[in-house]
């Protein structure tokens, strides 16, 4: 940020006393405006052992297929913030289940939390943010065509606690070349 959202004054960058790393920090008033990473929630939506993905209708990776996810908003539960965003990308409420992936990403600042869901209705569809929504079985998910690098990971793992019948929680990092600063 350049100007202070509270007085409009000049913004530098500054270590504030008591701090150890730099903040935007105001040069006229006492304002200090912290940055942190994001928390992105989202599901993996099962039924009858098929995984339901969403072909992305926006950009990054369009026409690429993922696990329903999103930045989670003020005031959501992780559960919450899962449930609505696989609600905006498949048109269906699915039943919430455990959490079951946790995939930190450093270099973009980044945290996701993925729980296990069940698909309980048959109304899900594409939508503004799905070209298409589909079952895959194991054998079925378009590996080559999938967006982001937490959606193959969580998939594989998933099918290989399938066959245990058991699905414990995983915590991993994702390593990502640094977003180019904008
Ligand atoms: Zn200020």
């Amino acid at each position: 940020m350049k100007f202070c959202s509270d007085c409009g004054s000049v913004i530098e960058k500054r270590i504030p006393d008591g701090d150890n790393l730099e903040r935007d920090c105001c040069t006229k008033c006492d304002s200090i405006f912290y940055s942190n990473p994001r928390v992105i929630v989202g599901t993996v939506p099962i039924k009858n052992n098929k995984v339901l993905l969403c072909k992305r209708a926006i950009q990054p990776r369009y026409g690429l297929w993922t696990l329903p996810a999103g930045f989670l908003e003020n005031g959501e539960t992780i559960e919450e913030g899962a449930f609505r965003e696989t609600k905006e990308e498949t048109n269906t409420e699915v039943k919430m289940g455990n959490l079951y992936a946790i995939f930190n990403i450093p270099q973009i600042n980044q945290v996701y939390m993925l729980h296990l869901a069940e698909v309980i209705n048959e109304d899900y569809c594409s939508t503004s943010e799905s070209l298409e929504v589909k079952f895959f079985s194991e054998s079925e998910i378009p590996w080559d065509d999938l967006a982001f690098p937490f959606v193959p990971t969580t998939l594989k793992n998933y099918f290989i606690d399938s066959k245990k019948g058991e699905y414990p929680l995983s915590t991993q990092i994702i390593e990502r070349p640094p977003r180019k600063s904008s």
